[in-house]
């Protein structure tokens, strides 16, 4: 009898629970039905986020004994000013950077000022006129058709006499291994091998993959460099693509491993003459990594790589859920709502330009600052169409903070990614469903119109 009053009392404390959180998210117009549709969903993904829970565990490990194999410090914290000589916390970084990637070196900057200017650093400081670039797994990142010359820009590769060539992936999604055999010539310096899918819908590269990848093309020519654009996939898995044959990964401290704290920065651990070269070519031939201030900076990207491993987590879940929600509602999404995940970015395809506006002003909505704006599509630098941006950040357009960006155009999808933490990442989700049902493009019995 006793036990039976318990469980009646416990049931009747969840009841009001529910209620109040109910109420909270009454004040951001979201409604009963759609906090309990979500909660149905969740209901079905305790066993993924376990997993997720292990990968974050096994990670954090793994950054906190680096930080104390390369003996960080209080000292480490403090920040250098003008040439930055002989700057302990900036080079104990560096130092960390390529024990957790299991490299020979790293250059970890904020002179590195995004993705794309890590990449493009890489890059450039590692070939040279009349050797040419190969892209195995199809078009890279929009914002690197300017970079490599695909569309013309001032300063491109192309530019410069590099050439540039690319295999796509066959349309099942694997490697076109007899297409990778026949694009590599004499001259074939470097091969880029991008993680994620960016604004594609092609499936993203798991390490393994690319580590198979790797192998294949080094069996082909060992003294190739195998380059991989690793945004958005730190921390997602136990493994980098480090491990498994890169000689250099890139990536930007505005995503997963700057931990929502960094403010700016990019990073390329590698070998180390590939590291050297962009150093070289980042500050001067000659200073390499001798100088670059690293400013009031440096406490952020510690704590900031000490808290990747479980932001990560928070935005995978975001991904996972977003997936699962959407899928039921019959929207295409990608991956869906069971695939095992290598990046942290959710595509909802939405068909319809209204649909990608609607999700993107949901999810700004949602944020902590600047909600009480609204997004439109505008001309992007570095984009070739009206691109739709949700990002109200505390780190002016990060997206490993709750964020959504959408291309307008077909197939219109929108790119969700992000979520400092698991329940702002689900309020954004509750709030962009909530906002289509306004707009007339989901029912309120939760089908897509
Ligand atoms: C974000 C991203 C980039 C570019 O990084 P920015 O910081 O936006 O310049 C490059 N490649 C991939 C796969 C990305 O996700």
């Amino acid at each position: 009898m006793i036990f039976m009053k318990e469980l009646t009392g416990q049931m009747i404390q969840e009841r009001q629970n529910a209620k109040l959180l109910s109420a909270q998210y009454a004040r951001f117009g979201i409604s009963e039905a759609v906090v309990r549709f979500g909660e149905e969903t969740l209901a079905s993904l305790t066993e993924r986020f376990r997993q997720i829970d292990e990968t974050a565990e096994y990670n954090q490990l793994k950054v906190t004994a680096a930080m104390q194999e390369c003996r960080v410090s209080e000292a480490c914290l403090l920040g250098t000013t003008g040439y930055g000589y002989n700057d302990l916390g900036r080079d104990t970084l560096e130092q960390v950077y390529a024990a957790l990637f299991h490299t020979e070196d790293a250059l970890v900057r904020p002179q590195i000022t995004c993705g794309t200017h890590a990449l493009a650093l890489a890059l450039m400081s590692n070939l040279r006129p009349g050797d040419e670039l190969l892209s195995p797994v199809g078009k890279p990142y929009d914002t690197l058709e300017e970079v490599i010359g695909i569309r013309p820009s001032k300063g491109s590769l192309k530019e410069y006499g590099i050439s540039y060539r690319q295999v796509d992936l066959l349309p099942d999604g694997s490697f076109d291994y007899d297409g990778i055999r026949a694009a590599i010539q004499e001259k074939t310096k470097l091969v880029t091998i991008q993680r994620s899918k960016g604004y594609q819908t092609r499936p993203t590269l798991s390490v393994t993959r690319i580590g198979e990848l790797i192998r294949f093309i080094k069996d082909i020519r060992p003294d190739i460099i195998c380059m991989v654009d690793n945004c958005y996939g730190e921390f997602v898995e136990t493994i980098e693509p480090t491990d498994v044959g890169a000689d250099m990964v890139v990536g930007s401290l505005i995503k997963n491993p700057g931990g929502g704290l960094a403010p700016i920065g990019g990073y390329i651990a590698g070998r180390k003459e590939c590291v050297e070269n962009a150093a070289f070519r980042l500050t001067s031939p000659g200073l390499g990594k001798e100088v670059g201030a690293s400013l009031g900076v440096l406490s952020s990207f510690y704590q900031g790589l000490f808290l990747a491993p479980t932001v990560t987590a928070s935005a995978l879940k975001g991904a996972i859920f977003a997936a699962s929600l959407y899928e039921k509602i019959g929207f295409r999404v990608l991956p869906n709502g069971q695939e095992s995940r290598h990046d942290i970015i959710q595509a909802v395809t939405f068909g319809s330009p209204e649909g990608v506006i609607a999700f993107c002003q949901g999810i700004q909505a949602a944020a902590s600052v600047d909600s009480f704006v609204t997004p439109e599509p505008w001309d992007m630098p570095g984009y070739d169409a009206k691109v739709i941006m949700a990002a109200g950040a505390f780190v002016s357009g990060s997206s490993i903070e709750l964020s959504a960006d959408g291309p307008i155009k077909p197939p219109y999808a929108v790119y969700f990614q992000g979520g400092l933490t698991f329940p702002h990442a689900k309020l954004g989700i509750l709030k962009t469903l909530q906002n289509l049902i306004d707009n007339g493009l989901v029912t309120d019995d939760f089908h897509k119109i």
